[in-house]
């Protein structure tokens, strides 16, 4: 049975083809964020599917993670925690370095962000090739917290990327 909430929402992603480069279709959360009904419906369907009672923090990826990552912790009432693109966090911070198709990319967090054991979600809008959330999931780790699920709007799931996520519980609330 399709859920009718799911396709509101799927509704509200526009397809913008061939951004930021050719060959890359783009999906485009925008229309999704500025309509009152959709984003609320969005944020509850995070919460449901997440159908956890015990999650401590949210850890949001940047930066459209941190969107949907910060109204789910007010909603499940969780701290909201940011993982950054290099250089962006004052204080001392960790990171991870993760293959991209071409060269390298990292990810960053405050090293006293999260308490040790603290129960994680990671949010981001979309997973593609899945290596963002795998290394925000590690970075995590290092800083001795759990990992609890990584709960995605999107998933692209012919990319694969779920597999990198390993045996973490994981969703998308669309999958294409
Ligand atoms: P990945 O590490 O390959 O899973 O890439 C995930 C990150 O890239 C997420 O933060 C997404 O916001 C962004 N991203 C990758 N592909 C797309 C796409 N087709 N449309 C929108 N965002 C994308």
């Amino acid at each position: 049975m399709t859920d009718e909430r799911i396709e509101i929402i799927r509704e509200l992603i526009r397809d913008v083809p061939d951004f930021p480069k050719p060959g890359i279709l783009f999906k485009d959360i925008t229309p999704l964020l500025a309509d009152s009904t959709g984003f609320r419906l969005c944020i509850g369907l995070l919460e449901e599917r997440l159908d956890d009672p015990d999650i401590d923090f949210v850890v949001g990826i940047e930066s459209r993670g941190f969107i949907f990552g910060a109204a789910l912790a007010a909603r499940i009432g969780a701290g909201f925690v940011p993982a950054r693109k290099p250089g962006k966090l004052p204080a001392t911070t960790e990171r991870i370095e993760y293959e991209l198709e071409y060269g390298t990319d990292a990810v960053e967090m405050h090293r006293d962000a999260l308490p040790e054991g603290a129960r994680v979600v990671v949010v981001d809008d979309l997973i593609a090739t899945g290596g963002t959330a795998q290394a925000t999931g590690a970075l995590i780790r290092k800083l001795g917290a759990e990992v609890s699920a990584f709960a995605f709007v999107v998933g692209l799931n012919e990319l694969g990327g779920a597999q990198k996520l390993g045996t973490t519980r994981h969703f998308s609330l669309l999958e294409y």
